[in-house]
């Protein structure tokens, strides 16, 4: 058994989460269950980025202290996350102490290597995102995220980082590790930044109160990377036993926009505080509609708890990794063709395949063979079935998350087909068939077996359901334990319709 780590980027706390987070959530969730079903112990960290001069202005804006408000922000995204079935173990937050303690840690290391000198910054600044903004990032004059704005000005003395020191051995280091930053896309964009150089960047604010005291150094608080970045040490307690025996981290799994900070800032903070790197950065693309630009009611019919309530929240789920590539951007034109195909896909791998493969057999099972699995031998479906499965699990190996659901769609599919091409309704009238109708009942009972394990990480309420009504054993086993804890028996209780068709109306 082997520990794997997986983290989320931690979330930013103001306002409410939407589609975009639920899907990373969602897609780092899957991977966490995957891990555990292969037999992996998963530390999973998701978590909150509660500080900054943004959080301060709108606590004080609500009349309240400003950890009253984070702590209701933090409350409501947990909320989230619990609702989604996210099955994060550790939810950091920026303002627990023991992560101010780690970061403190982690600076004075960095301090001690000699890469932390006093400067002063002279240069814009946006206040709404809170960064930095060099003359050659601004478009018109202007912040590109905040064109409506005029961009300040501000001059103070700062701590900087070296990270100019670390192009050459990031460079090396992707080198020798193709797997540091995937998908290649992403890899190729970081090389390109970094064989066009980098220079060194702040280290502290002088005028931001509500953060991380530097160390050493009186109303300094720490910059926003080595405030927020270190959450994925600071949650295992860094320096600590659970830290050595968790880091470094098997898989960041963040958004494509921040992946300057994770595959860049991030590591070369830790070259420098001798620490080891994160194994893989997974930088998945956007779901999007209208290209992000909503009108208020329109953003309404999509924000996150419609969407969960639409269908239940393991159908969300599904839909998500099934309509978003894992790897790539999905692009809706509109808000109505995201619903519609929201619903097509419901409709038609949930509802219509899988629901219908389920009746079917379920109800067959107990007609002809009165509830009792037959345990007969292999057919040409289980070949197909293990075939199918081996591919996903190579899939979900690698991350193609939405690969994997095509090979769990090709084992309903075959399964669907075999049905009908057997026809064991058939074979039951015929007294001379009973050994092939119970080979035919039998694979099709394994191949939703296989079915309802391949779906528990994307779906780990309704799988566990699927698993309970082919008469299963206790929870839906793990990978290696299928073969050896096939169904026997349908239970007694027979249930109601797993995923109720939509009602196709006219008006
Ligand atoms: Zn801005």
């Amino acid at each position: 058994m082997a520990n794997y780590y997986i983290t989320t980027a931690i979330d930013y706390a103001n306002g409410d989460p939407h589609m975009g987070h639920a899907f990373e959530k969602i897609g780092a969730d899957v991977i966490a269950r995957y891990r555990r079903l292969r037999g992996d112990e998963v530390r999973f960290a998701i978590g909150m980025d509660e500080h900054g001069q943004k959080v301060l202005k709108e606590a004080e804006r609500e009349g309240i202290e400003p950890q009253a408000w984070v702590d209701q922000i933090a409350t409501r995204w947990s909320d989230t996350w619990q609702r989604l079935h996210v099955s994060n173990t550790d939810f950091v937050r920026t303002t627990d102490p023991p992560h101010a303690e780690a970061v403190h840690n982690l600076v004075r290391r960095v301090q001690e290597t000699g890469d932390i000198y006093l400067d002063r910054y002279e240069g814009y600044y946006c206040d709404r995102c809170e960064a930095f903004r060099k003359e050659s990032e601004l478009v018109d004059g202007r912040c590109a995220e905040h064109p409506g704005r005029d961009i300040g000005w501000t001059e103070e003395e700062n701590f900087f980082f070296r990270l100019s020191k670390y192009t050459q051995p990031l460079l090396d280091h992707i080198a020798a590790h193709p797997e540091f930053i995937q998908p290649v896309s992403r890899r190729n964009e970081i090389l390109r930044l970094l064989e066009s150089g980098l220079e060194d960047i702040s280290a502290s604010r002088s005028r931001v109160s509500w953060g991380v005291p530097f160390p050493g150094a009186d109303g300094h608080t720490v910059y926003v990377w080595f405030d927020a970045l270190p959450n994925y040490l600071s949650v295992l307690g860094f320096p600590s036993e659970e830290y050595e025996n968790w880091w470094p981290a098997d898989l960041h799994v963040i958004g494509k926009d921040i992946t300057r900070f994770h595959c860049v800032i991030w590591p070369a903070m830790l070259m420098s505080a001798g620490l080891p790197l994160p194994k893989t950065v997974w930088a998945h693309g956007f779901v999007m509609i209208s290209g992000g630009k909503l009108s208020k009611s329109e953003a309404e019919l999509v924000n996150l708890d419609s969407l969960i309530d639409r269908r239940g929240p393991d159908a969300f789920r599904y839909i998500m990794m099934r309509e978003v590539p894992w790897d790539s951007d999905r692009n809706f034109p509109s808000v109505e063709s995201f619903l519609q195909q929201f619903d097509a896909c419901y409709q038609a791998d949930l509802a219509n395949d899988l629901g219908n493969l389920l009746n079917r057999t379920v109800a067959m099972v107990q007609k002809y063979r009165d509830g009792e699995i037959p345990g007969a031998g292999e057919t040409e479906l289980d070949a197909a079935a293990d075939a199918a499965l081996g591919s996903y699990m190579k899939h979900m190996d690698t991350l193609q998350l939405h690969d994997g659901l095509e090979d769990v769609m090709t084992i309903i599919r075959r399964s669907n087909g075999f049905i009908d091409t057997k026809a064991p309704w058939a074979l039951a009238r015929d007294p001379g068939a009973a050994d092939e109708l119970d080979a035919v009942l039998g694979a099709l009972i394994r191949a939703l077996a296989r079915t309802a394990v391949a779906l528990a990480p994307f779906m780990p309420v309704k799988s566990a359901e699927i698993w309970t009504r082919l008469g299963g054993a206790d929870a839906v086993p793990g990978f290696d334990e299928l073969g050896d804890n096939w169904p026997t028996r349908l239970p007694e209780k027979r249930e109601g319709v797993l995923f109720p068709r939509i009602e196709q109306t006219r008006d």
